[in-house]
C-alpha cells in the first residue's frame, strides 16, 4: 500500500537502516543520501521516508511531503554549494525514462556543466 514500507524496496531498507548509505540531510519526512553511482561531482538522492512508487504518486497522496522533498533538494544544493552555479533536480518516472528504484526520489545533480536536453 502507498505510504507503507515495502519489504522488497531498497530505499525503504535505507530508511530503516538495513542498507548503509552516506546520509547528508534528514528531516522528519525525508532522507537525503549520496548516490552510489554518481553522475556528477555532487549527486544526492532525496526521498520521502514513506514508500510511494514515484514522484507523481507521492504528490497525489502526500502533497506536503512532495513539497518537503523539493525544499530539501534546494537545501542539499545549498549545502553542497552547487546552488550558485546551478543544479538539476531529476524525477525519473517509469522504466522507459530510466527509473530503476520504484520508491520516489529526486536526484540533485551539480558541480559540473549540465547539458540540455538530457539523454
Ligand atoms: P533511478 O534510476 O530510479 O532514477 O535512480 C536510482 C538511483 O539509485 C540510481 O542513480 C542508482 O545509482 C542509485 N542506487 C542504486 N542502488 C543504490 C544503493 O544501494 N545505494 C545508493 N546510495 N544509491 C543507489
Amino acid at each position: 500500500m502507498a505510504g507503507e514500507p515495502q519489504d522488497d524496496c531498497l530505499f525503504c531498507k535505507i530508511v530503516a537502516g538495513e542498507v548503509p548509505a552516506t546520509i547528508v540531510r534528514e528531516t522528519e519526512t525525508t532522507l537525503a543520501f549520496r548516490d552510489i553511482n554518481p553522475q556528477a561531482p555532487s549527486h544526492v538522492l532525496v526521498i520521502p521516508r514513506l514508500h510511494y512508487p514515484d514522484a507523481a504518486s507521492l504528490a497525489a497522496a502526500a502533497p506536503s511531503v512532495a513539497a518537503d522533498v523539493l525544499r530539501e533538494a534546494g537545501e542539499v544544493a545549498a549545502q553542497e554549494k552547487t546552488d550558485d552555479s546551478g543544479y538539476r533536480i531529476v524525477l525519473n518516472t517509469g522504466a522507459g525514462a530510466g527509473q530503476t528504484v520504484f520508491h520516489a526520489h529526486a536526484h540533485v545533480l551539480g558541480g559540473r556543466g549540465l547539458n540540455w536536453p538530457p539523454g
